[in-house]
């Protein structure tokens, strides 16, 4: 091999293994790393110190027998020179040792690799969830200008860690000089306690404030039992929006519920909280076709809709479902149908599909006894008669379907606070209006049956 398909194989493996690692472990491991000589059964690499020779060959092993030429044994035939370090401006006192020692090795702090898997290319949109990825885009457009911190909550198994990752990704492809640093929050505890055991905990410190532009934290609801923890967090927050540097946080519930002190739950709520709500019936379809079509599965459109109206608040469980369905058909060599499915993860759907309401069920029915028609409902149109089928729409959407208030603000072309405004009003008023009260009650019966 000639150093020029050499340095074609190298660029291929660095091209794959860029997507599954950081930024900051990419730039930091493995860009130093440089072509010196290529033959067609080994390759030379010139590594900056040992560190990272054992680094590329404990981490990489896999990739660079994919990539590079092997020995006969399946190791990969490597061979390594370490680059000479550069004149020391000062001349060396003659008694001293002539070999100079290695630099020490990058800092390598607790991180979680980007998964590929998770980009925004992947990530599925729909009404719950539309908000949310625009905001997650804006912040990774311009790191640290728009909203500091980005805090997003929602349930288990809605996307937050997907959007997590994706907008750590979008970073390191546009702006190659940003430092990301992606950490879960008991990942960060646990290597904060292991640093201070070691006496090491300056360092660490130095390594978030000076050698990071972006942090990305999973879950940080963990930091609710380890509040010995807190106050470093809260430093962090602090010095991380004063010097305009990126914060997004993931949660399960929103900043103001969790047991946390009001200093910190403050920083969290300084930049954009945005709610991830329970995709709606057409987006799990869609994700699930999705989800089954990178796994070469061919999903029946009937079947995608059948499932996903039995499984609603979670997409990890469709991602699963698409799994055992894609495992059954190709172990078994048969063909999708509902009989299939029922018998293969019939346990797993959670509840009858004629217990769910949709939005659009709720503005038929709302329509037909208010006597008003559905476009009215979802228009700006303001006479008291629509106004107030209007209002009683949002308020039984509200209550009966399972949606979050963003995804139903979507379909009624209205902010969350006019839902909740809307449902306080209608509340009132059938405390007094018996008429109202009536009407409403047939509605929900008519829905309910
Ligand atoms: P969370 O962090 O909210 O618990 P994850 O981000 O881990 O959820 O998502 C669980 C799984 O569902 C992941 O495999 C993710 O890729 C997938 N997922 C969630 N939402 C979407 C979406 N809108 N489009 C595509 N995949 C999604
Ligand atoms: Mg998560």
């Amino acid at each position: 091999m000639l150093v020029c398909e050499t340095q074609e194989c190298w660029t291929q493996f660095l091209e794959y293994v860029k997507d599954r690692c950081s930024a900051t472990a990419f730039g930091n491991w493995l860009a130093p790393i440089m072509v010196k000589e290529g033959a067609e059964d080994e390759i030379t690499l010139e590594v900056p110190n040992i560190f990272v020779q054992e680094y590329l060959l404990s981490n990489y092993h896999k990739e660079l027998c994919m990539f590079l030429p092997v020995h006969e044994d399946g190791s990969p035939a490597v061979n390594f020179e370490i680059k000479a370090p550069k004149k020391e401006p000062i001349p060396m006192p003659a008694n001293l040792p002539k070999t100079v020692p290695p630099p020490s090795p990058p800092t390598n702090f607790y991180e979680v690799k980007l998964n590929h898997r998770y980009k925004f290319s992947s990530f599925i949109e729909g009404a719950s969830n539309q908000f949310i990825k625009s905001a997650a885009i804006g912040v990774a457009d311009r790191p640290g200008k728009s909203y500091n911190p980005l805090f997003i909550h929602g349930g288990v198994g809605l996307g937050k860690t997907h959007i997590l990752h994706s907008i750590g990704h979008h970073i390191a492809d546009n702006q190659k000089n940003m430092r990301i640093q992606m950490i879960t929050t008991e990942g960060f505890i646990n290597d904060l306690v292991d640093n201070l055991r070691r006496k090491t905990v300056d360092k660490m410190k130095r390594f978030y404030r000076s050698e990071i532009d972006v942090l990305l934290i999973d879950d940080i609801q963990f930091l609710q039992n380890r509040l010995n923890f807190e106050e470093e967090f809260c430093i962090l927050l602090d010095h991380y929006a004063n010097n305009g540097k990126q914060v997004v946080l993931t949660c399960d519930k929103p900043p103001s519920q969790l047991k946390l002190s009001e200093r910190m739950k403050a920083r969290m709520e300084w930049g954009l909280v945005a709610h991830m709500g329970v995709p709606d019936l057409e987006t799990r379809v869609a994700i699930m076709k999705h989800k089954a079509e990178q796994k070469g599965l061919d999903l029946p459109n009937e079947i995608a809709f059948f499932i996903a109206e039995h499984l609603y608040n979670n997409v990890r469980q469709l991602e699963g479902a698409v799994n055992r369905l894609n495992a059954h058909c190709r172990l078994l060599n048969t063909q999708i149908t509902r009989d299939l499915v029922v018998n293969t993860m019939g346990e797993m759907f959670q509840q009858s599909p004629k217990n769910l309401i949709t939005v659009e069920q709720v503005l038929k029915s709302v329509a037909t006894i208010f006597q008003v028609r559905v476009s009215d409902l979802k228009s700006a149109t303001r006479t008291k008669s629509v106004a107030i089928a209007r209002q009683v729409a949002m308020y039984l959407a509200k209550m009966l379907v399972n949606d979050s208030l963003m995804s139903l603000g979507v379909y009624f072309n209205k902010t969350h606070s006019t839902i909740l405004h809307a449902c306080k009003t209608i509340e009132q008023k059938i405390k007094e209006d018996e008429m109202l009260k009536r009407q409403i009650d047939l509605v929900k019966r008519n829905l309910e049956c």
